[in-house]
């Protein structure tokens, strides 16, 4: 079969034949209907080296996958092949703590993991190719009645970490809140919906790009502000000078992580989401009084199942843009130079 394949850092992906996978006991193939194309992974071909991260090339690349059950290893029961579902992407050790509760991103045993603190396409073959191997059939999740697996790719990252952020925060989030979004890309442009959907806040969105603050519009953004020096005053008045109740940031550079800290309100959350790698000083003057500040990771097997029912629902609608496997390197190029709308999804 045909995979997009990460052969060693700092290289752009190539397309490789390679062996079909085959199910061990416990494990399932899944036939790959949708793969998203994650702003993460820019950063696994432009920037990580040896030492990043516990784990190196070669892998197939995609971390956000969905398909049909194609093949059931030994001992799985309740899957059938040919139902449609989609990948849990975080795949941990299963039996800590945190794994237990289904959060497997916090894995607190990451060397009894398939692969330490990854996943597939994060270490392991991920579903930039026609079938994808899942290690073990907890990570496979039944797609609710109304989903297709190209919309529901996109859900299993760009759908489930907004929705972990924004799920943390729901008690902050009361009528007469309001929530700002910065950065409305891949994953912002769910988080807008996402917030519309389950909360009663006023969504304030941010971007330097007046496509991305067009398609907030789109999304149930209440209020759109231009990036840039004006943008912590403007919020402050569109929040009647309170500042934002929930901050998510989804870029995470400097620029944005100072603005997230001047529109924040007095006991309000300022979530780090996106992995820019800026920094925020924090000290007694710096922020406003019991401002909480957090960064997340993914989210939970139970909240991506929940994601899946928003969606199945219309609640949720990933904006979508799909390309054959042999353009996979296209989207990604357009991600780079920003001139892509919503998500990139690789349909094999
Ligand atoms: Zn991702
Ligand atoms: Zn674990």
């Amino acid at each position: 079969m045909r995979a997009l394949r990460l052969l060693e850092w700092k290289s752009e992906a190539r397309l490789e034949e390679v062996d079909e996978p085959r199910p061990g006991p416990g494990q399932v193939v899944v036939k790959i209907g949708g793969a998203g194309a994650c702003h993460s992974d820019l950063h696994l071909m432009d920037e990580f080296e040896a030492g990043v991260v516990p784990w190196n090339p070669p892998f197939t690349l995609g971390h956000e996958n969905a398909g049909w059950v194609h093949a059931l290893g030994s001992g799985v029961t309740g899957l059938e092949v040919g139902q449609p579902v989609a990948v849990y992407g975080p795949w941990g050790c299963g039996v800590c703590p945190r794994c237990r509760l289904g959060i497997d991103p916090y894995c607190e045993n990451p060397a009894a993991a398939p692969v330490p603190g990854g996943g597939g396409g994060l270490g392991l073959d991920g579903g930039m190719a026609e079938y994808e191997l899942v290690p073990d059939a907890r990570h496979v999740v039944p797609l609710p009645d109304g989903l297709d697996p190209v919309q529901a790719a996109p859900l299993t990252d760009a759908g489930l970490t907004p929705y972990h952020a924004i799920r943390r925060s729901w008690s902050k989030l009361p009528p007469g809140s309001f929530a700002v979004v910065i950065g409305v890309g891949g994953l912002g442009h769910v988080g807008v919906q996402i917030l519309k959907a389950t909360t009663a806040a006023q969504v304030i969105a941010v971007d330097s790009r007046a496509d991305a603050l067009r398609l907030a519009e789109g999304c149930g953004a209440d209020h759109t502000v231009s990036a840039g020096d004006g943008a912590a005053e403007e919020i402050r008045g569109i929040t009647g000078g309170r500042g934002a109740d929930v901050v998510l940031d989804f870029v995470g550079v400097d620029p944005t992580l100072r603005l997230g800290a001047a529109v924040a309100r007095t006991v309000g959350d300022l979530t780090i989401v996106g992995i820019g790698g800026g920094t925020l000083p924090v000290s007694y003057f710096s922020v406003p009084y019991e401002v909480s500040i957090q960064t997340t990771y993914w989210g939970s097997r139970p909240e991506l199942v929940e994601v899946l029912d928003l969606a199945a629902r219309g609640l949720v609608k990933p904006k979508v843009t799909t390309f054959p496997l042999a353009e996979a390197n296209t989207a990604y190029q357009r991600l780079r130079d920003g001139s892509l709308e919503g998500r990139a999804v690789i349909v094999p």
